[in-house]
């Protein structure tokens, strides 16, 4: 086995829900460390890391608009969830010597710098940690959408989900026992299959732009870093 690493550089895309263990809501600094622990030991492999964080573990828009609010507000405040989190993750690198940086989608020079594609690459180029945050910037969208966005801006090689579960499954394994783990999927039979590895807008901008999708569980402790030996468990979506 290989310790040259399989991608040049990566985007890691964790959900909010990720980062909230086993609280109900908002951030556990145990699990946020952990995430961070992972992404440090991929820097020290010399992998270039690209990161963007959902806010689903302290607000969705949809939670609005199902009581019957305004959706574009709700889609705003479920963005700034985005910054939380993001902010959340750049201490907890800081702390383990990472050189972090935020930039968020929406304009907000106190407590980060703003997005653009030649600062972004820029600083990946240098070795920081790039954490996207807003999402895309744009109501009706989703942090998904904005990670496979990032990936094809920062000309990422892969784009690493970080899941609930170590892959992407026939069905829900934690519903139905007789569940099979993919090894490999195309882009185009996630699609075709309504399988629930991103939406369907992050699936099809990462089939466009020849990004490779690596679904893995995020849970598990230096499985970022062995997947990135060619080890671990993980379903790779891609078209052959
Ligand atoms: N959001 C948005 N535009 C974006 C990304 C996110 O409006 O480009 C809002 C949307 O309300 C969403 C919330 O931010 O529900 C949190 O993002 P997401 O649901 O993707 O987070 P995750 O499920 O990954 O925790």
């Amino acid at each position: 086995m290989s310790d040259i690493p399989r991608y040049r550089r990566v985007l890691l895309k964790a959900s909010g829900e990720a980062l909230m263990g086993d609280q109900g809501f908002g951030i556990d600094v145990s699990v946020v460390d952990r995430i961070a622990a992972d992404i440090a030991e991929a820097r020290k492999m010399g992998v270039e890391v690209g990161v963007v964080i959902g806010g689903g573990n302290i607000f969705r828009g949809v939670a609005v608009a199902s009581k019957g609010g305004d959706r574009v507000t709700g889609d705003h405040m479920g963005m700034l969830a985005t910054v939380i989190n993001s902010l959340a993750l750049r201490t907890s690198l800081v702390k383990l010597g990472v050189d972090a940086v935020v930039l968020s989608a929406i304009a907000m020079p106190e407590l980060c710098e703003s997005f653009s594609q030649r600062q972004a690459t820029a600083y990946i180029d240098q070795g920081k940690v790039v954490i996207f945050a807003g999402g895309t910037g744009n109501p009706f969208f989703t942090t998904d959408s904005a990670a496979a966005l990032r990936a094809a801006e920062i000309g990422a090689d892969a784009l690493f989900k970080g899941t609930q579960v170590d892959g992407v499954y026939s069905a829900d394994p934690k519903k139905d026992p007789t569940a099979t783990r993919y090894e490999q999927i195309s882009h185009q039979d996630v699609l075709r299959e309504g399988l629930a590895v991103m939406d369907t807008a992050a699936i099809a901008l990462a089939r466009e732009n020849n990004i490779p999708i690596i679904v893995y569980s995020i849970h598990e402790k230096g499985g970022f870093g062995a997947i990135l030996r060619g080890q671990g468990r993980s379903t790779l979506v891609a078209d052959l």
